[in-house]
């Protein structure tokens, strides 16, 4: 498409600048390596999602999981999303990806709803794949085909994506609500939204970038500006969800504050399926009279 060739062409033309050294000769050669190692991937299979458990604060259930993209195939280490990713999207593998993703997720989805698993399922969307020409109505399709249930699944935009163009990302957002699919801004607060804007998004949920979360406890900054955030998305009827809890601390000053969710390797890292299914048993069947933090707690 053509947003994908003008990334494409603003990403070698970046290269173009630098001077020819050894380093980059070998970074390049890497990014070649990995471009080939995800088509292979795509089509053997070698691309696994792991689902973090999200956490409503109010009732210590669980509320969701956010889907999350590794590159696992047999030969090599396991590599996550920040690694390949740029390279997905400047080879032009983000599309195929991104679709791969929606599928293995919408199909995981209709497999959980069906054993009783409620879980609103998180997707992330990289902005080129949210810009590709009929993104929506490929999405669609994939929910349909799938027997996914829409109103349990939540798309993830970044800021930087939606403020790049916003009348264009208002279209597409409003296309991807009225699927009956929800919208998350992810990493909110290190982007450069103008605040004014978000009162034209159709969004349901500000997700709090994991760096100020991650400093509650020792900084002073990042709880100011974690507060405003609450603030900001409640006066906008939106909920706000903090990732990156690593503490009981920082659990407990999102409750406090009023957070809707959580998410953090304080209650679990991602997990393969089977085991978010167990941890799910372990953490709410083990006493199903009660409910809250106490089971929460590993
Ligand atoms: P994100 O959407 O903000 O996801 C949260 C990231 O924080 C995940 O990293 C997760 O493993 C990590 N995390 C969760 N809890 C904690 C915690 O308590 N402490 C710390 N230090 N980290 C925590 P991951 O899986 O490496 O993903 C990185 C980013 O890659 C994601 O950030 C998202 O932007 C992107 N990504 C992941 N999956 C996909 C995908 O399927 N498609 C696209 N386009 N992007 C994806
Ligand atoms: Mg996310
Ligand atoms: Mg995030
Ligand atoms: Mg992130």
């Amino acid at each position: 498409t053509a947003d994908l060739a003008m990334y494409q062409a603003k990403q070698s033309g970046r290269a173009n600048f630098h001077i020819y050294t050894p380093e980059l000769e070998q970074q390049a050669n890497q990014a070649h390596q990995l471009e080939l190692r995800m088509r292979r991937a795509l089509k053997n299979g070698g691309f696994k999602l792991l689902y973090q458990p999200v956490i409503d604060i109010k009732s210590g259930r669980l509320a969701g999981a956010e889907a999350l993209l590794r590159l696992e195939d047999n030969d090599d280490e396991p590599i996550g999303p920040n690694s390949f990713i740029p390279i997905a999207e400047s080879a032009g593998l983000i599309g195929q990806l991104g679709e791969w993703v929606a599928v293995e997720a919408c199909r995981q989805q209709e497999e959980w709803m069906r054993q009783g698993l409620k879980v609103t399922m998180a997707i992330n969307v990289s902005p080129l794949q949210l810009r590709q020409p009929a993104f929506a109505e490929k999405l669609g399709r994939i929910i349909t085909d799938l027997g996914a249930d829409p109103s349990y699944l939540e798309l993830e935009v970044t800021e930087s994506a939606i403020m790049e163009n916003l009348n264009e990302a208002i279209e597409i957002l409003k296309k991807i609500k009225s699927l009956g699919v929800k919208v998350a801004l992810d990493d909110f607060g290190v982007g450069y939204s103008s605040l004014s804007s978000l009162t034209n998004l159709p969004l349901d949920k500000l997700k709090v970038d994991q760096s100020f979360v991650q400093h509650i406890e020792r900084d002073q900054a990042s709880r100011a500006v974690t507060e405003a955030i609450l603030a900001l998305g409640h006066s906008l009827k939106l909920d706000v969800h903090g990732e990156g809890i690593e503490s009981e601390n920082a659990l407990l000053y999102l409750e406090e504050h009023g957070c809707n969710q959580a998410q953090g390797y304080w209650f679990s890292r991602p997990l393969p399926p089977n085991e978010f299914v167990r941890w799910y048993h372990e953490q709410w069947e083990a006493g199903a009279s009660s409910s809250g933090w106490d089971r929460l707690k590993r």
